[in-house]
């Protein structure tokens, strides 16, 4: 018997893996640190305002997202036209990929980065061509301006990269972007912005302003404490930002999301010293780890790496975590990623580092 069948290519998609949840332990605390969230719930005002546009949920949200397109554009000084809205920054990858791609074409990006963006790939039938970051978690950019050929349509840059945790710099993006043809388009994923806190750090904006195929990817999830509403938005020249909002599902971005995107923007400066106080937890477990002798990658977003030779050692290393309360995410064979999350929590992260054994 003949059943459907979807394309091979979306047959070979692998599964989004997620972050689980920490096991249950009776006497014991325990937390998530596998999805890169914030430990702080929203902002007193921002659940307000949630919960009182919840109460409109038999209507439709605004299709057009109004309020939040002139609330983001008004706070990164931009044209309205040169935003677009989704369901998270992982819509946009997936509207990305589809708008620019078909069978025909390429799309590079390094590896280990951000998991959706394989997938978004063969969702759309293109061919994925991985370029291994070097033994420090960064981007190898030489090696990626050589995987670019006539096919390429699309190239992700991931800056801080997820899950390696490195950012480049503005100087090295730059002279990537040279090398870089004016018909691919680059992708700048910048879903940890908020925390970069070093010399000569990129600018998203600036350097999308200045270019026709440059687009920044930035979300609410991570910074804004608001991963469950699911919002992410693009800022792009025009053009490319006119082709993701033709590609979105209509009405994706829902009431509640809108409505929290638009409260926790007007509470930004509030939200960004929570952003600091995690900075600052996130250099006492970089220090933390470091003096018990473990070699980590610089780590700019709200998590650290650390890389392993094994998928055994990664998997020993996540058991030893879950055993004293903490959930991390394995990413075999490379290494394990932990989220920078309760104080507790990290704490209790360098303890079990100054414990494992390295090597
Ligand atoms: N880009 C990167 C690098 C990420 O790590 C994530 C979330 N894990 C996203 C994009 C997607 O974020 P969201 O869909 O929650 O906006």
């Amino acid at each position: 018997m003949t059943t459907p069948q979807p394309r091979p290519s979306v047959a070979a998609m692998p599964a989004y893996v997620a972050g689980k949840p920490p096991a249950e332990r009776p006497g014991l605390v325990t937390y998530k640190l596998s999805s890169n969230e914030n430990p702080f719930p929203p902002l007193d005002g921002v659940l307000e305002v949630a919960a009182e546009a919840a109460g409109k949920v038999n209507r439709y949200p605004d299709a057009g997202s109004t309020e939040l397109y002139e609330a983001l554009a008004t706070a990164y000084r931009v044209p309205a036209e040169e935003v677009a809205l989704s369901t998270g920054a992982v819509a946009l990858i997936f509207q990305l990929v589809s708008a620019y791609c078909g069978p025909e074409d390429e799309v590079v990006f390094a590896w280990r980065s951000f998991e959706a963006y394989p997938i978004a790939v063969l969702a759309a039938g293109a061919t994925a061509v991985k370029v291994q970051v070097n033994d420090d978690g960064r981007h190898d950019l030489d090696a990626m301006a050589e995987a670019i050929t006539e096919r390429t349509k699309v190239v992700f840059v991931c800056t801080p990269n997820n899950p390696t945790g490195t950012s480049l710099t503005q100087t090295e993006l730059d002279a990537f972007l040279e090398k870089v043809p004016e018909q691919v388009l680059v992708v700048v994923d910048e879903a940890y912005a908020e925390f970069v806190r070093m010399d000569d750090a990129v600018d998203g904006i600036a350097t999308y302003r200045g270019r026709e195929n440059v687009v920044v990817l930035r979300t609410f999830s991570k910074a804004y404490g608001l991963a469950g509403f699911r919002v992410g938005y693009a800022l792009a020249p025009a053009a490319i930002a006119t082709t993701l909002r033709a590609m979105a599902l209509p009405f994706g971005v829902n009431v509640v999301a809108q409505a929290a995107g638009v409260a926790s923007l007007e509470r930004r400066a509030e939200l960004m010293e929570r952003v600091d106080t995690l900075v600052v937890e996130r250099a006492r477990v970089v220090d933390g780890v470091r003096a018990t002798g473990w070699d980590i990658p610089d780590a700019q977003g709200n998590f650290i790496w650390f890389a392993f030779s094994s998928a055994d050692r990664c998997a020993e290393f996540a058991a030893a975590a879950d055993e004293v309360g903490i959930m991390v995410r394995p990413y075999p064979p490379e290494g394990v990623r932990v989220t920078i999350g309760e104080a507790e929590a990290n704490t209790r992260l360098i303890d079990l580092a100054g414990r494992f054994p390295r090597g």
